[in-house]
């Protein structure tokens, strides 16, 4: 673009020509969206929380634009990301569980920039939000995205299932070195820390002894101070547009709630939201009318002067920073998670001064006497509450969406979720039929439950079982009917050598869920753990009755079958596992079945196959030597053992 015409642009305040051609863009601010996770605004100081240092926030705040009341519509990580990214609301977006693509329809905000001639990068803390399992499509319009290493490696959460604030921080500056010239820059830095379980590093654990949660967000404020430093060194802060938001709060023990997903009371919902401009106009401002988080794709585009068609959920917050509009917007939430364990989903309406919760038992208070949401003064002829209910239509009704929005998520990534303390509604413990959501439980009625089942599977990820059975056993008292609490049971069971009681405890879940294929092969597992083939046998038989389509069922059934020296069968099941699932180890697993038959010209064959796919697999050529000395061809064989052995020493020195 020439001067002349950006001229023109500004004269007629045309601001979308900025986004007309992308040789304009070194004049475009470079763009900082840091959104750190499970953030309540009122445990920051610059929100009016005494009791933490966050100096990073207070400056941003000072040199920027502070929103006092700014709102998420959802309690859940990668949902609330996704609005963020879309201005979209859930319903619309489509993202309400883990593990779901976000449609491409739904532009992103880094495709937007990216079309403007951004160079984009996104850093995450969690894998919560690695578009490779649980939030696929949120890699879209990034240039590069700091996924995590895939399978997940080492025992400690660190860099499998989470990394430390000053870690992704110190990642998207290598990024930004690398990126230091030509077109401008928008990076999201995405900061874990606060989310349970809260254990800061020095100093800020021996600083926040009895707040650890505090010393998390003290920490992600240090690590995101690191980063203001660097672009500040560079002489790129003071140009730059820099957004900070919350994905959520943490219920820190309000309405019963420990951490969060559950409900939707201000605890959870409500974010910091600051917006530091270029060349800090505005400065110092704080604006106290209601946003929402579905307004941070639009206000960025307005502050670019970029106009975007889209029609999104969202509004550009410039009217109040302008001060042509002043009155709160409403916000609609809602959340899934309960429906996990079989409770029912809620929605709310929140206006500045009232908040209407649709649940089993519908909840409706007066915020401006009630701030806390203790009292409900729910009544259904009540007109605020017949309006807000009207409100709610617009996000369909509670069912709709919710088995079709179900995430595909793979034993892996179910196995990262339960180590972020999460259950997926997919896993093999849950029920597999929803209800009609009025007649589920009201989760208001099952908070203790969840805090318990969610602290015990941070246990099981690190290995404090004793604990953790505690807790599972004690869900089990108040509901003896919970599956997933029995399911969790009979896992640590199994994981710590109790075969017989885990068998027990899978048969019970089996009793209170007969349908449900994954339960039985569980059961199938334990037994064959202890000893018990043929019990095992009907177990995985029954399990594949109701599901023929389980490739883990079918190869430990082969397995078991070659046990119980029935060839035949455990041929069968392999060469089905093979077909839902064509995989290496389900090959391996048939030829050393035909070994056992006695198959030899038929292993051969195979193995030749295989070698082609992996030359330089020992155990292969182990294996070959079998079925070369079955076909009495002893120089071959001889070859074959050579070539295994030279291979292990090779491996060894390497
Ligand atoms: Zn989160």
């Amino acid at each position: 673009m020439k001067i002349w015409q950006i001229l023109f642009c500004i004269l007629l305040g045309a601001l979308s020509c900025a986004g007309d051609s992308s040789n304009d863009s070194a004049a475009s601010p470079d763009v900082f969206l840091i959104t750190i996770d499970t953030l309540r605004a009122d445990h920051i100081h610059c929100y009016g929380y005494e009791k933490i240092q966050t100096p990073t926030l207070d400056r941003l705040a000072e040199e920027g634009i502070r929103f006092t009341n700014a709102f998420t519509p959802s309690p859940i990580t990668n949902t609330s990301h996704v609005t963020i990214m879309t201005g979209l609301l859930p319903g619309n977006h489509g993202v309400k569980d883990f593990g779901v693509m976000l449609n491409p329809k739904h532009v992103t905000l880094a495709e937007l920039l990216k079309r403007l001639g951004y160079q984009t990068g996104a850093f995450i803390g969690s894998v919560i939000l690695d578009s490779r399992s649980l939030s696929p499509g949120l890699n879209r319009g990034f240039d590069f995205y700091d996924n995590f290493s895939s399978p997940a490696v080492g025992k400690s959460r660190w860099g499998r299932v989470e990394r430390r604030g000053f870690d992704v921080v110190q990642r998207a500056e290598a990024w930004l070195d690398a990126h230091q010239s030509g077109a401008p820059r928008f990076v999201w830095v995405h900061l874990y820390d606060p989310h349970d379980p809260y254990e800061p590093p020095a100093p800020y654990a021996q600083l926040y002894r009895d707040h650890s949660y505090d010393g998390e967000i003290a920490y992600a404020d240090a690590a995101l101070g690191n980063l203001i430093a660097y672009l500040r060194k560079r002489g790129r802060y003071q140009q730059s547009l820099v957004v900070v938001t919350g994905d959520h709060g943490e219920g820190l023990g309000e309405h019963g709630e420990q951490t969060h997903g559950i409900f939707l009371y201000d605890s959870t919902t409500r974010v910091p939201l600051l917006v530091k401009l270029p060349e800090m106009r505005m400065q110092g401002r704080t604006l106290a009318a209601q946003v929402r988080t579905t307004d941070i794709l639009p206000t960025v585009l307005d502050i670019l002067g970029v106009t975007n068609d889209a029609s999104l959920d969202g509004r550009s917050l410039k009217p109040y920073i302008d001060g042509t509009e002043t009155d709160g917007r409403p916000l609609l939430g809602e959340t899934n998670y309960p429906m996990n364990f079989g409770w029912a989903p809620l929605r709310s309406v929140r206006e500045d001064d009232t908040k209407f919760i649709e649940a089993p038992r519908p909840e409706f208070y007066d915020l401006k006497t009630d701030p806390h949401e203790t009292k409900s003064l729910y009544e259904p002829w009540n007109p605020a509450v017949q309006k807000m209910r009207g409100e709610l239509k617009t996000l369909g009704t509670l069912a709709a969406g919710t088995a079709a929005n179900a995430g595909t998520v793979s034993k892996q990534t179910s196995d990262e979720l339960r180590a972020l303390g999460y259950l997926h509604q997919r896993d093999d413990l849950t029920s597999s039929s929803v209800a009609e959501p009025s007649l589920l439980p009201d989760p208001k009625d099952k908070i203790i439950e969840f805090n318990l089942i969610h602290s015990a599977l941070l246990d099981v990820d690190s290995a404090r079982f004793a604990e953790a059975r505690v807790k599972l056993k004690e869900v089990l008292r108040a509901d003896p009917q919970s599956s997933f609490a029995l399911g969790q049971l009979a896992d640590i069971e199994l994981k710590t050598g109790k075969f017989l009681e885990s068998a027990q405890d899978w048969s019970h879940a089996s009793e209170l869920q007969p349908g449900n294929s994954g339960i039985l092969f569980n059961y199938g597992k334990a037994l064959k753990s202890a000893g018990d083939d043929r019990g095992a046998e009907s177990a995985l038989i029954g399990s594949l009755k109701i599901d023929p389509n389980q490739y883990g069922a079918r190869l430990l059934l082969s397995e078991v079958d070659v046990h119980l020296r029935d060839f035949d069968d455990a041929r069968d099941q392999l060469e089905a596992a093979t077909l839902i699932h064509p995989t290496f180890d389900a090959n391996r697993r048939l030829a050393e079945v035909l070994l056992d038959e006695q198959r030899y010209a038929d292993a051969l064959q195979l193995l030749q196959s295989l070698i082609k796919q992996r030359p330089n697999d020992a155990h292969l050529y182990d294996l070959l030597a079998t079925a070369y000395s079955g076909l009495k061809q002893a120089k071959d064989a001889e070859t074959a053992r050579n070539r295994a052995a030279s291979l292990r020493v090779g491996s060894k020195n390497n």
